[in-house]
């Protein structure tokens, strides 16, 4: 059901290049923040908006609160403490931004590295793309919510993901999970402020 409401959520814009690009990561990551920075994804308020009727509108992890873009993504308390883990683990102050757009665009980093802040923008991608993932499996498939079980996930797909699309990339495994910041980039360090 998530699916199909998602497809007619996405047909009414079918412009093919309708997306964001990030060469580290597969387009259909591109593709899923486009529609998420255009609130294109089937939360309850937008499926509310779009004339579905619906019993609530709450977020169904914490019952709390209305299901936006932004709560679902970034301010609910369980995606919170996904992006608390990423952060702790690139080393990086919490919050980093106040809304989920802007995190998206990366606006919060500073660093004159560009491979550095290229790497950390595929991450902040691929965490909003998993946790959504993890949200409709939840909701759908009644899987449970593990908070590092989805961290462990944010960082296997991401080094894979990220490693089979750098030429001459010696990115190790270890490396990734301990200090990303260095095993990301070449040269110079990182600098978040
Ligand atoms: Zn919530």
């Amino acid at each position: 059901m998530a699916k199909t409401i998602d497809d007619k959520l996405i047909t009414r814009e079918s412009n093919p290049s309708a997306t964001i690009r990030n060469n580290l990561i597969p387009l259909k990551i591109g593709i899923f923040i486009w529609r998420v920075l255009r609130k294109r994804i089937a939360t309850k308020e937008e499926l509310d908006r779009r004339g579905i009727d619906l019993d609530t509108l709450l977020c169904p992890i914490c019952n709390d609160v209305v299901e936006s873009v932004d709560h679902a993504i970034y301010s609910c308390k369980s995606a919170k403490e996904i992006w608390s883990g990423i952060l702790k683990w690139w080393n990086l102050p919490l919050p980093l931004s106040s809304t989920l757009e802007e995190m998206i665009k990366c606006s919060c980093i500073a660093t004159k590295n560009s491979r550095k802040k290229k790497v950390w923008q595929a991450i902040v991608w691929v965490t909003c793309y998993l946790i959504w993932k993890s949200r409709n499996l939840k909701v759908f498939k009644k899987d449970g919510w593990a908070t590092s079980k989805i961290i462990s996930e944010i960082q296997v797909k991401s080094f894979e993901w990220i490693k089979n699309r750098s030429r001459n990339s010696s990115m190790s495994w270890h490396h990734w999970l301990t200090s990303p910041t260095s095993s990301c980039a070449l040269g110079a360090s990182f600098d978040p402020g």
